[in-house]
């Protein structure tokens, strides 16, 4: 099957693609990387009037050290936050996850922009941004806002954000030496979804564990933090007590539905079997 017909835009601000949205009475779709759009424009799940290529919008570009955070660009290419040294630094959850998303050809065109964009249930980076507590930069009707990760992601594939607004960057609280880390994924084949996959990220004096965030994914139909889980572990050190507590704990956090490849009681098992892993490596890190 091919794509319908579309007309084509491609504007170099941000005004400009609103307009463009605007004047196609919002049957219209952004584009970014188009690793998720054009599979669906083929397959004719969406068949938009009008095509709104993102990619010359300046403010979309561009990796940059704001004060205690780092802003990175819509348009980061998921193959970038593998090399750039300012993500490795200060993002690190999104560098280690990188390598899980997809194969080489898909992270050299994907960006990180539209996968948070979608939000995708199944996604390495729209779980990250819950972890690392980032906060998206939207651009909409009213100008620019911004909506914490804990905010943003609300039902299968639904955000905070509303037709016609455009996901312009992504705010990271930059990680320091007191911050430690781990990402893992549990996938039948490398570059397949994930059937469960999951990142932490938490601060560390001495052996104990501070402020640990959670986030998991494909168990559910949003991202997930797991809250019980990080409460059994914070103030803590992470001695097996902890992590089996941790473990229990995360089955009041998931509620993976059940599908005809990987039942739910499955999916739970899987999930309490990563965190171990995850909370076994932060100890280590
Ligand atoms: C074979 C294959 C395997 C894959 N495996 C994985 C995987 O393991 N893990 C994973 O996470 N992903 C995977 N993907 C998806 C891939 O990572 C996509 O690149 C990503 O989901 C979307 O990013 P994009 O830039 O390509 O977005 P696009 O395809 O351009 O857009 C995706 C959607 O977001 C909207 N959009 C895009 N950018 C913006 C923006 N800035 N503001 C508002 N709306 C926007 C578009 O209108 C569209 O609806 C896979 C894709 C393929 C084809």
């Amino acid at each position: 099957m091919k794509a319908r017909a579309f007309a084509y835009a491609r504007p170099s601000s941000l005004a400009e693609a609103h307009a463009a949205f605007d004047g196609a009475d919002g049957d219209a779709s952004y584009i970014s990387g188009g690793q998720s759009l054009v599979p669906a424009l083929a397959m004719r799940l969406q068949a938009p009037q009008v095509l709104i290529d993102l990619s010359a919008i300046p403010e979309m570009r561009g990796i940059q050290l704001e004060g205690e955070s780092l802003r990175i660009g819509g348009l980061t290419r998921h193959a970038e936050t593998l090399t750039e040294p300012l993500i490795r630094a200060h993002a690190p959850l999104l560098a280690a996850a990188a390598p899980f998303v997809a194969h080489p050809a898909i992270r050299n065109r994907g960006t990180v922009g539209g996968s948070v964009a979608l939000a995708d249930p199944a996604s390495e980076f729209p779980a990250m941004m819950l972890a690392m507590g980032a906060e998206m930069e939207i651009s909409g009707a009213s100008g620019l806002r911004r909506v914490p990760a804990d905010d943003y992601f609300q039902d299968l594939y639904q955000t905070a954000m509303v037709p016609g607004e455009i996901l312009v960057a992504l705010h990271v609280p930059a990680a320091g030496p007191r911050h430690v880390w781990a990402f893992d994924e549990m996938a039948r084949r490398r570059g397949d979804y994930a059937m469960v996959g999951g990142g932490v990220l938490a601060e560390r004096d001495g052996a104990v564990i501070a402020n640990p965030r959670i986030a998991l994914f494909s168990v559910g139909p949003t991202p997930v933090r797991a809250r019980n889980a990080e409460a059994e572990i914070a103030g803590k050190a992470l001695d097996a007590d902890a992590i089996a507590a941790a473990q229990r704990a995360l089955d009041a956090d998931i509620d993976p539905l059940d599908d005809a490849e990987i039942p739910a009681a499955m999916r739970r098992h899987l999930a309490r079997v990563l965190l171990g892993r995850l909370l076994r490596k932060l100890e280590t890190c």
